[in-house]
Protein backbone atom coordinates (compact mmCIF):
# COMPACT_ATOMS: atom_id res chain seq x y z
CA UNK A 1 0.00 0.00 0.00
CA UNK A 2 1.15 3.44 -0.70
CA UNK A 3 1.23 6.60 1.64
CA UNK A 4 1.17 9.77 2.24
CA UNK A 5 3.66 11.32 4.70
CA UNK A 6 2.27 14.62 5.56
CA UNK A 7 6.03 16.18 6.76
CA UNK A 8 6.29 19.08 8.79
CA UNK A 9 10.09 20.82 7.95
CA UNK A 10 10.56 22.63 10.76
CA UNK A 11 11.25 26.41 10.58
CA UNK A 12 13.70 26.57 7.81
CA UNK A 13 17.45 25.49 8.26
CA UNK A 14 18.16 22.19 7.30
CA UNK A 15 19.63 21.14 10.98
CA UNK A 16 16.05 22.07 12.51
CA UNK A 17 14.22 19.28 10.15
CA UNK A 18 13.88 15.70 12.04
CA UNK A 19 16.10 12.98 11.41
CA UNK A 20 12.19 10.86 10.47
CA UNK A 21 11.57 13.74 8.22
CA UNK A 22 15.04 13.29 6.49
CA UNK A 23 14.48 10.12 6.06
CA UNK A 24 11.06 10.55 4.59
CA UNK A 25 11.93 12.69 1.69
CA UNK A 26 14.92 10.12 0.85
CA UNK A 27 12.53 7.68 0.85
CA UNK A 28 9.41 9.26 -1.06
CA UNK A 29 10.16 9.70 -4.84
CA UNK A 30 7.18 12.62 -5.07
CA UNK A 31 7.36 15.60 -3.24
CA UNK A 32 4.25 18.19 -3.02
CA UNK A 33 3.70 21.76 -0.98
CA UNK A 34 3.70 25.21 -1.72
CA UNK A 35 6.50 26.17 -3.64
CA UNK A 36 8.27 28.10 -0.62
CA UNK A 37 8.62 25.24 1.02
CA UNK A 38 9.63 23.19 -2.00
CA UNK A 39 12.17 26.11 -2.79
CA UNK A 40 13.99 25.14 0.71
CA UNK A 41 14.55 21.42 -0.03
CA UNK A 42 15.20 21.28 -3.66
CA UNK A 43 18.63 21.51 -3.68
CA UNK A 44 19.13 18.95 -1.12
CA UNK A 45 17.03 16.67 -2.67
CA UNK A 46 17.32 17.22 -6.42
CA UNK A 47 16.29 13.55 -7.78
CA UNK A 48 12.65 13.93 -6.92
CA UNK A 49 9.45 14.85 -8.69
CA UNK A 50 8.03 18.27 -7.56
CA UNK A 51 4.99 19.03 -7.74
CA UNK A 52 3.08 22.34 -6.47
CA UNK A 53 -0.42 24.15 -6.63
CA UNK A 54 -0.74 27.88 -5.76
CA UNK A 55 -1.07 29.09 -2.14
CA UNK A 56 -5.31 28.82 -1.37
CA UNK A 57 -5.53 25.35 -3.27
CA UNK A 58 -4.86 22.92 -0.18
CA UNK A 59 -7.72 20.68 -1.41
CA UNK A 60 -6.10 20.55 -4.86
CA UNK A 61 -2.63 20.02 -3.50
CA UNK A 62 -4.05 17.33 -1.43
CA UNK A 63 -5.91 15.57 -4.28
CA UNK A 64 -3.18 15.85 -6.56
CA UNK A 65 -0.75 13.99 -3.56
CA UNK A 66 -4.01 11.03 -3.58
CA UNK A 67 -3.86 10.56 -7.39
CA UNK A 68 0.41 10.19 -7.07
CA UNK A 69 -0.59 7.72 -4.53
CA UNK A 70 -2.68 5.75 -6.44
CA UNK A 71 -0.38 5.16 -9.12
CA UNK A 72 1.62 2.78 -6.59
CA UNK A 73 4.28 5.87 -5.18
CA UNK A 74 5.04 6.75 -1.66
CA UNK A 75 4.65 10.95 -1.43
CA UNK A 76 5.71 13.53 0.69
CA UNK A 77 3.51 16.75 1.74
CA UNK A 78 5.88 18.73 2.86
CA UNK A 79 4.61 22.38 5.38
CA UNK A 80 6.71 24.21 7.11
CA UNK A 81 7.16 23.95 10.83
CA UNK A 82 5.03 21.21 11.86
CA UNK A 83 2.59 19.44 9.83
CA UNK A 84 -0.31 19.64 12.25
CA UNK A 85 -0.34 23.16 13.22
CA UNK A 86 -2.07 25.35 10.90
CA UNK A 87 -0.42 22.89 8.02
CA UNK A 88 -1.89 20.04 5.87
CA UNK A 89 -2.23 16.95 8.17
CA UNK A 90 -5.86 17.64 9.29
CA UNK A 91 -7.27 18.56 5.32
CA UNK A 92 -5.28 14.68 4.25
CA UNK A 93 -7.15 13.37 7.13
CA UNK A 94 -10.34 14.97 5.88
CA UNK A 95 -10.01 13.98 2.27
CA UNK A 96 -8.32 10.44 3.03
CA UNK A 97 -12.07 9.19 3.77
CA UNK A 98 -12.41 9.48 -0.19
CA UNK A 99 -9.16 6.86 -0.48
CA UNK A 100 -8.92 4.52 2.44
CA UNK A 101 -6.86 2.63 0.65
CA UNK A 102 -3.90 5.18 0.61
CA UNK A 103 -2.18 4.76 4.22
CA UNK A 104 -1.86 8.45 5.95
CA UNK A 105 1.33 8.76 8.04
CA UNK A 106 1.80 12.03 9.95
CA UNK A 107 5.43 13.54 10.19
CA UNK A 108 5.70 16.06 12.73
CA UNK A 109 8.35 19.20 13.38
CA UNK A 110 9.71 22.08 15.00
CA UNK A 111 6.46 24.60 15.03
CA UNK A 112 7.70 28.67 14.56
CA UNK A 113 6.49 28.99 17.97
CA UNK A 114 8.84 26.78 19.78
CA UNK A 115 11.68 27.58 16.92
CA UNK A 116 10.49 31.25 17.66
CA UNK A 117 10.92 31.15 21.29
CA UNK A 118 14.60 29.81 21.13
CA UNK A 119 15.61 32.68 19.34
CA UNK A 120 13.81 35.17 21.77
CA UNK A 121 15.34 33.33 25.12
CA UNK A 122 12.41 31.66 27.19
CA UNK A 123 8.86 33.00 26.38
CA UNK A 124 6.73 30.26 26.46
CA UNK A 125 7.57 28.52 29.98
CA UNK A 126 4.35 28.87 31.43
CA UNK A 127 0.83 27.81 29.64
CA UNK A 128 0.51 29.55 26.35
CA UNK A 129 -2.20 30.32 23.70
CA UNK A 130 -1.82 29.77 19.73
CA UNK A 131 -3.73 32.21 17.89
CA UNK A 132 -3.62 32.76 14.31
CA UNK A 133 -4.81 36.29 12.74
CA UNK A 134 -5.63 34.65 9.50
CA UNK A 135 -9.04 35.04 8.79
CA UNK A 136 -9.41 33.42 5.54
CA UNK A 137 -10.42 29.99 7.62
CA UNK A 138 -11.62 31.63 10.87
CA UNK A 139 -14.28 34.56 11.19
CA UNK A 140 -12.39 37.68 12.38
CA UNK A 141 -15.42 37.83 15.29
CA UNK A 142 -13.91 34.16 16.69
CA UNK A 143 -10.39 35.30 16.43
CA UNK A 144 -11.06 38.30 18.55
CA UNK A 145 -12.99 36.33 21.49
CA UNK A 146 -10.09 34.05 21.88
CA UNK A 147 -7.71 36.98 22.05
CA UNK A 148 -10.14 38.28 24.54
CA UNK A 149 -10.13 34.91 26.31
CA UNK A 150 -6.26 34.71 26.14
CA UNK A 151 -5.22 37.60 27.34
CA UNK A 152 -7.97 37.56 29.98
CA UNK A 153 -6.55 34.70 31.45
CA UNK A 154 -2.74 36.18 31.62
CA UNK A 155 -1.60 33.32 28.80
CA UNK A 156 1.66 33.90 26.88
CA UNK A 157 0.13 34.79 23.29
CA UNK A 158 1.82 33.36 20.71
CA UNK A 159 0.27 35.21 17.17
CA UNK A 160 0.41 33.27 13.61
CA UNK A 161 0.30 34.93 10.58
CA UNK A 162 -0.15 38.31 12.22
CA UNK A 163 -0.16 40.26 8.84
CA UNK A 164 -0.21 39.97 5.12
CA UNK A 165 -0.83 42.44 2.27
CA UNK A 166 -4.67 42.44 3.02
CA UNK A 167 -4.35 42.41 6.99
CA UNK A 168 -2.04 44.87 7.33
CA UNK A 169 -4.44 46.51 10.37
CA UNK A 170 -4.61 43.05 11.75
CA UNK A 171 -1.65 42.89 14.42
CA UNK A 172 -2.99 46.44 15.76
CA UNK A 173 -6.43 45.49 15.93
CA UNK A 174 -5.27 42.17 18.04
CA UNK A 175 -2.70 44.45 20.43
CA UNK A 176 -5.88 46.46 21.34
CA UNK A 177 -7.90 43.70 22.18
CA UNK A 178 -4.74 42.26 24.47
CA UNK A 179 -3.85 45.45 25.64
CA UNK A 180 -7.80 45.92 27.66
CA UNK A 181 -6.27 42.68 29.82
CA UNK A 182 -2.47 43.21 29.62
CA UNK A 183 0.00 46.13 30.69
CA UNK A 184 1.19 48.36 27.97
CA UNK A 185 4.51 47.72 29.03
CA UNK A 186 4.09 43.55 28.74
CA UNK A 187 6.98 42.47 27.44
CA UNK A 188 6.70 41.20 23.53
CA UNK A 189 8.74 39.67 20.90
CA UNK A 190 8.67 39.32 17.42
CA UNK A 191 11.44 36.67 15.09
CA UNK A 192 11.64 36.94 11.82
CA UNK A 193 12.09 34.16 9.52
CA UNK A 194 13.13 31.72 12.27
CA UNK A 195 15.99 29.32 10.52
CA UNK A 196 16.30 31.25 7.61
CA UNK A 197 18.24 33.49 6.23
CA UNK A 198 17.83 37.03 7.37
CA UNK A 199 16.86 35.93 10.86
CA UNK A 200 16.10 38.63 13.67
CA UNK A 201 14.16 39.30 16.57
CA UNK A 202 13.01 42.13 18.56
CA UNK A 203 11.70 42.93 22.11
CA UNK A 204 9.36 45.58 22.50
CA UNK A 205 6.73 46.54 24.62
CA UNK A 206 2.93 45.70 23.84
CA UNK A 207 2.05 49.33 23.61
CA UNK A 208 5.36 49.45 21.11
CA UNK A 209 3.35 46.20 19.58
CA UNK A 210 0.55 47.41 18.67
CA UNK A 211 2.26 50.60 16.47
CA UNK A 212 4.80 47.18 14.61
CA UNK A 213 4.44 46.62 10.95
CA UNK A 214 5.43 43.17 10.43
CA UNK A 215 5.05 40.53 7.63
CA UNK A 216 3.68 37.08 7.14
CA UNK A 217 7.23 35.67 7.83
CA UNK A 218 6.82 36.87 11.37
CA UNK A 219 5.63 35.13 14.09
CA UNK A 220 4.73 37.32 17.68
CA UNK A 221 4.94 36.49 21.40
CA UNK A 222 3.12 38.08 24.03
CA UNK A 223 3.98 38.05 27.05
CA UNK A 224 1.95 37.09 30.44
CA UNK A 225 2.13 39.57 33.79
CA UNK A 226 5.25 37.79 35.05
CA UNK A 227 7.47 37.71 31.16
CA UNK A 228 10.53 40.02 31.67
CA UNK A 229 13.64 41.04 29.59
CA UNK A 230 16.45 39.40 31.41
CA UNK A 231 19.66 40.41 29.06
CA UNK A 232 18.63 41.00 26.28
CA UNK A 233 16.21 37.61 26.26
CA UNK A 234 12.48 37.62 26.74
CA UNK A 235 11.88 35.29 29.97
CA UNK A 236 8.79 34.00 31.27
CA UNK A 237 9.40 32.53 34.74
CA UNK A 238 8.56 28.92 35.40
CA UNK A 239 8.31 29.85 39.02
CA UNK A 240 11.56 27.41 40.28
CA UNK A 241 12.79 30.59 42.05
CA UNK A 242 9.54 31.45 44.21
CA UNK A 243 9.15 27.23 45.29
N1 LIG B 1 2.86 24.81 10.08
C1 LIG B 1 3.58 26.03 10.43
C2 LIG B 1 2.67 27.26 10.53
C3 LIG B 1 2.04 27.68 9.22
S1 LIG B 1 1.09 29.15 9.40
C4 LIG B 1 4.34 25.82 11.73
O1 LIG B 1 4.08 24.84 12.45
O2 LIG B 1 5.24 26.63 12.04
C5 LIG B 1 2.23 30.35 8.79
C6 LIG B 1 2.71 31.27 9.90
O3 LIG B 1 3.63 30.58 10.73
C7 LIG B 1 3.47 32.50 9.42
O4 LIG B 1 2.60 33.57 9.06
C8 LIG B 1 4.31 32.84 10.64
O5 LIG B 1 3.55 33.52 11.62
C9 LIG B 1 4.64 31.45 11.18
N2 LIG B 1 5.93 30.97 10.64
C10 LIG B 1 6.12 29.80 9.99
N3 LIG B 1 7.42 29.65 9.66
C11 LIG B 1 8.07 30.74 10.13
C12 LIG B 1 9.44 31.17 10.12
N4 LIG B 1 10.40 30.42 9.56
N5 LIG B 1 9.75 32.35 10.69
C13 LIG B 1 8.79 33.11 11.29
N6 LIG B 1 7.49 32.76 11.33
C14 LIG B 1 7.13 31.58 10.76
Amino acid sequence: MSKIYVTGLGPGAADQMTIRAQKVLERCPVIIGYTVYIDLIRDEFPDKTYLSTPMRKEADRCRMAFAEAEKGQDVAMVCSGDAGIYGMAGLICEIGRDYPEIGIEIVPGITAASGGAAVLGAPLMHDFAVISLSDLLTPWEKIERRLDAAAAADFVICLYNPSSRKRADYLERACEIVLKHKKSDTVCGIVRNIGREGESCEILSLEQLREKKVDMFTTVFIGNSATMELNGRMVTPRGYRDV
